[in-house]
């Protein structure tokens, strides 16, 4: 069978593949991108139908192009930022091949590269760059068992409140996905229970200014790692509705019940860590001290951004608070649904290699591994806070490519060389 050749493979077309694309063309390196389904796909199938992006269309875009209908401090929604990518594809030329599934990458036996294996046949690549995404698998505990009848879903296939049975919901989880899809349900006047872990919530703006704006001038995007301690805090923001600071005292006063963090379920009562109040506090501090920075970086440089006093106004604590509950007998509460918004896993088993931690997170440094011509693009954290947003997976994208151009250079070394001596 004829084997199709190319220099670098990336595989799949999200904001990662294509910014990826735009860079290893700009460095003439040849390559193709294989989706499996289509371009942006998570964006247009993974996504509740209300969301939109968490940052402002100023913000939370690739450098080169703006969005197209949405306005610089508006929030475009999921179709618009697919559509959004799949243009910037077209307007870059990348070369998607979409409807291509990547099942198996191994080394190559006795010469460099790798063999690969995908729905529409073999592959052999220099390079490959997975670009398959930060949140992959849905992670769904399985605290509560299923011949408990309960309806349970991962948040990744919530779509709007109307899908879901009659009744109360309880959704585990308080990040974006978590904050937001709890205050559309109450919204949509469901009694709704929101399980609260640690997290931290910024102000959506202050004195003028989008929080992404804040997080910019004040270096956080950059910040290379996750402060110690807070590697598993969750980040709650919202731009839905024009964008407004995910506030939990606010959702109990309006009716919300929050609950710490749900640590197991028995006889048909879910448990609660006796967390509520720490998480909520903490979530506070780290809300004020983005104020505090914030007010010290205007007067640091003689800003003109009007004083906001009413941000550090606290609602008042909810019954919910007050006297948490360590235990929610779940029929008795009415709840007939369970949201799990609990995060992602990756998957990289396709990955025929020896180059992963225990649990299936991939070695890497900047997103290079250390086995020779693979890489990683939109990784959490890959080399900043920034990553694996669309504005932040362009800049790791340059770098990667960058990383292979400086490979090909020593690879082409002995063929240069050699023609340079024949010519002399
Ligand atoms: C609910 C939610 C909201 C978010 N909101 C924002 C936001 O507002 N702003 C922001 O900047 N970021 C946001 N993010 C984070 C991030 O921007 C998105 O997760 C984004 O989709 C990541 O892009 P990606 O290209 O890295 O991966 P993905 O979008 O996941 O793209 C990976 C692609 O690879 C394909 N693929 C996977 N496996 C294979 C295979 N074996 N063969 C071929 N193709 C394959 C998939 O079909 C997919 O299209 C959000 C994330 C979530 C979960």
């Amino acid at each position: 069978m004829m084997v199709e050749k190319t220099d670098t493979l990336v595989v799949g077309a999200g904001q990662a593949g294509i910014a990826v694309s735009e860079h290893l063309g700009r460095a003439g390196i040849p390559h193709l991108v294989l989706e499996r389904a289509r371009i942006a796909e998570r964006w247009r199938s993974e996504r509740w139908d209300a969301l939109v992006a968490n940052g402002p269309a100023w913000h939370d875009r690739f450098p080169g192009m703006e969005f197209p209908k949405t306005g610089p401090d508006g929030f475009p929604g999921k179709e618009e930022v697919a559509a959004y990518l799949a243009s910037y594809a077209a307007r870059i030329g990348a070369p998607i091949r979409t409807g291509v599934e990547v099942r198996r990458a191994a080394r190559l036996d006795g010469r460099p590269g790798f063999a690969i294996e995908t729905s529409q046949g073999p592959i052999e690549a220099q390079n490959i760059v997975a670009a398959t995404g930060a949140f992959q698998k849905p992670l769904m505990p399985r605290m509560i068992p299923e011949e408990a009848g309960f309806h349970q879903i991962h948040s990744c296939h919530y779509r709007n409140p109307a899908q879901l049975p009659e009744g109360a919901v309880l959704v585990v989880g308080a990040g974006s996905s978590g904050a937001q899809i709890a205050e559309e349900l109450m919204l949509a006047g469901r009694d709704v229970y929101l399980s609260v872990g640690p997290h931290d919530r910024p102000p959506r703006a202050y004195r003028g200014r989008d929080f992404c704006w804040w997080l910019g001038v004040l270096g956080k995007w950059d910040m290379a790692a996750p402060a110690p301690g807070a590697e598993h805090v969750t980040i709650a923001v919202s731009g839905a509705r024009g964008g407004h600071t995910a506030d939990f005292r606010r959702f109990a006063q309006q009716g919300m019940t929050l609950l710490g963090r749900t640590e197991g379920y028995a006889g048909g009562a879910l448990q609660i860590a006796d967390d509520l109040r720490t998480n909520l506090d903490r979530g506070d501090a780290n809300y004020l001290a983005l104020l505090d920075e914030a007010d010290a970086y205007v007067s640091r440089n003689g800003l003109d951004l009007p004083p906001e006093p009413e941000a550090r106004d606290r609602v008042s604590d909810a019954e919910c608070i007050t006297h948490p509950l360590r235990s929610l007998d779940l029929a008795e509460a009415g709840i007939t649904s369970v949201i799990w918004s609990v995060g992602y896993g990756v998957d990289y088993s396709w990955i025929k290699l020896d180059a992963f931690h225990p649990d299936g997170r991939p070695l890497h440094h900047r997103g290079v591994s250390p086995e020779p011509g693979l890489y990683y693009l939109g990784l959490p954290w890959q080399s900043r806070r920034g990553s694996s947003f669309i504005w932040g997976v362009w800049h790791d994208a340059k770098y990667i490519a960058d990383q292979i151009g400086i490979q090909h250079k020593y690879r082409d070394y002995h063929t240069q060389a050699a023609q340079q001596a024949e010519d002399a």
